[in-house]
């Protein structure tokens, strides 16, 4: 990432069963995307909501990423789930609201694998960026910078993308800098807009949740996309990359 490829990463916000994995990781496969997404463990705002499946569902992850040959982006909570799932995904998402967790960001920078960091929902733009050295320090230069969307005082939406931190970033680190406008704007009817904005900014990537059921999803159903709505905003995003002359990263056939 950072090349002149766009990186599309799509998948659901929770793995919630291996029907609902591979049906979404099949289907965004097909669409165009690179590499997939899915919570093994979430940092829910409520503690009786859905956690995620943890530790039970590893085979059945590997399973899927063998059958389908794509890689996986997930969120590590906690320092002791890094060793965990090492050998599962390609690369180690930092949750928003983890972004000021210095132990963890030090033990990722212990690692060799990418980690996409995502941006605190009240960090600043400098607090992000001093973030990431926490992981580069420790010898691991590969961070992808994730803007997510920041809390104001705007309530219509569920956060506010902030572009201004995407042009920043770009003008001002060497991080590659992608978008998460699911998380962004919390309205799947809104989604596309912005991830076609994103790619116009001169973001080097988006990352969207899609559910084939989203009224089903345990966890931000409200955001996903169908698979049929991504597929629709795949062909509209690669006008756009074609107007900006970026090509769409192909996925790697990875052997897991
Ligand atoms: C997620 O990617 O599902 C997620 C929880 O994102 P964030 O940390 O940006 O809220
Ligand atoms: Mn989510």
């Amino acid at each position: 990432m950072g090349g002149p490829d766009f990186t599309v990463i799509a998948g659901p916000c929770s793995i919630e069963s291996r029907d609902q994995f591979l049906e979404t990781a099949l289907g965004v496969k097909k669409a165009g995307a690179c590499l997939l997404r899915g919570g093994i463990w979430k940092m829910r705002t409520s503690s009786k909501t859905f956690q995620g499946l943890g530790s039970n569902s590893f085979d059945m992850i590997r399973s899927v990423l063998r059958e389908t040959g794509m890689g996986l982006v997930s969120e590590v909570t906690d320092t002791e789930q890094i060793e965990q799932i090492h050998d599962i995904v390609d690369m180690f998402q930092v949750g928003s609201r983890n972004m000021h967790n210095y132990s963890l960001l030090k033990a990722l920078g212990r690692t060799n694998k990418p980690v996409l960091l995502k941006r605190g929902f009240a960090g600043l733009i400098d607090e992000w960026i001093k973030a990431a050295e926490y992981v580069t320090n420790g010898g691991n230069p590969n961070v992808i910078l994730c803007e997510r969307g920041i809390r104001t005082f705007e309530t219509a939406t569920r956060n506010t993308l902030d572009l201004n931190a995407v042009v920043y970033a770009k003008h001002n680190t060497d991080y590659p800098v992608i978008v998460d406008p699911s998380h962004a704007v919390g309205i799947r009817a809104l989604v596309p807009d912005l991830a076609l904005a994103a790619a116009a900014a001169g973001a080097d990537g988006i990352i969207v949740e899609v559910h084939p059921r989203p009224a089903e999803a345990l966890s931000d159903g409200p955001q996903a996309l169908t698979l049929n709505d991504f597929e629709q905003m795949m062909s509209r995003l690669n006008r756009v990359l074609s107007a900006i002359d970026r090509p769409l990263q192909k996925a790697a056939q990875l052997a897991h």
